[in-house]
């Protein structure tokens, strides 16, 4: 059995060695030496969840722009959209990205909310002003018809009027100024929401850092999750850049192939020299040995 393995595993690093190295390398300057960079790898797109709101037009425009950024690097056209091509794009909607629509909407309630809020505790205080100037006036009226020696009868009923009618709104601008605590309480609590969905979906990133997955092996890229365009032209770029050999620069915050989600969408200098060795001809049993690398670290879940 184990040699079984054994033998399946030398095959499909080889397999994929030849495949990969007649593929990418056919038009190269001779038949034993071949670089990725000798034509360009062709992708089209493929599935695009609706969710995401992104028609295929844009989705072409976006990769586009991310391949430019190795082709500007390299001076050299290293990718084409070609709808037959075998290396597809997909758009899989992740719970991320839905947390991410989710506070967006959440945001957006609160903001209305809160526009709600200060319109009725303006109109309140408008409504408190005028109440008291009422209650004052109707003091000063009370006042000057003590100072005369008592009111008659038809302007006490009247004054006793006035002061039924103040006693009513004085019950409204009660009930309105609990209403409005009330708001203000349900506001608080969609805050408290809107800092849980944050803190879930910041917990979500912190395990999952890369927006994106290349693989090799399916030939797909899947993109999980656009936060900004910057950050999917930056995604996008990653994953071409997988697909063209390239490996995570651990060490650079500013490289397209650093393995976080950032919005750097220019290759730092460790991108090139790094483009640079992977577009150098290769003999064939490099090749192979470059894949079983690829192979091995993509086994152990190092690329994504
Ligand atoms: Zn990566």
């Amino acid at each position: 059995m184990q040699k079984l393995l054994l033998s399946f595993l030398i095959f499909a690093i080889f397999g994929f060695g030849i495949t990969s190295y007649s593929q990418g390398y056919l038009n190269g300057p001779n038949l034993f030496s071949r670089s990725v960079c000798d034509r360009p790898i062709t992708y089209t797109t493929g599935y695009i969840d609706p969710r995401f709101n992104y028609s295929e037009a844009k989705v072409k425009e976006d990769l586009e722009k991310a391949e430019f950024i190795w082709e500007g690097a390299r001076g050299k056209n290293l990718f084409e959209y070609d709808p037959n091509a075998q290396l597809k794009v997909d758009f899989v909607y992740d719970r991320k990205q839905a947390l991410n629509t989710q506070i967006n909407q959440l945001e957006k309630k609160l903001n209305l909310d809160q526009q709600n809020l200060d319109a009725r505790k303006e109109d309140f205080e408008k409504r408190v002003t005028a109440f008291n100037q009422q209650v004052s006036d109707l003091n000063t009226e009370i006042a000057k018809w003590n100072n005369q020696g008592g009111a008659t009868p038809d302007e006490y009923n009247r004054l006793v009027a006035k002061q039924n009618d103040l006693v009513q709104q004085a019950q409204k601008l009660s009930e309105e100024a609990n209403s409005l605590n009330l708001s203000a309480q349900e506001f608080n609590l969609n805050i408290g929401n809107l800092n849980q969905k944050i803190s879930e979906f910041n917990a979500d990133l912190g395990r999952r850092p890369e927006e994106g997955f290349y693989d090799g092996i399916k030939n797909t890229i899947s993109i999980f999750f656009v936060p900004s365009q910057k950050e999917l032209e930056h995604t996008l770029a990653h994953e071409m850049g997988h697909a063209l050999g390239l490996l995570h620069i651990e060490d650079d915050r500013a490289a397209i192939m650093f393995p976080f989600a950032s919005e750097t969408v220019v290759a730092s200098p460790a991108d090139i020299s790094a483009l640079n060795v992977v577009c150098e001809p290769k003999s064939l049993p490099e090749t192979i040995v470059i894949n079983l690398l690829l192979l091995l670290q993509k086994q152990f879940g190092e690329i994504n």
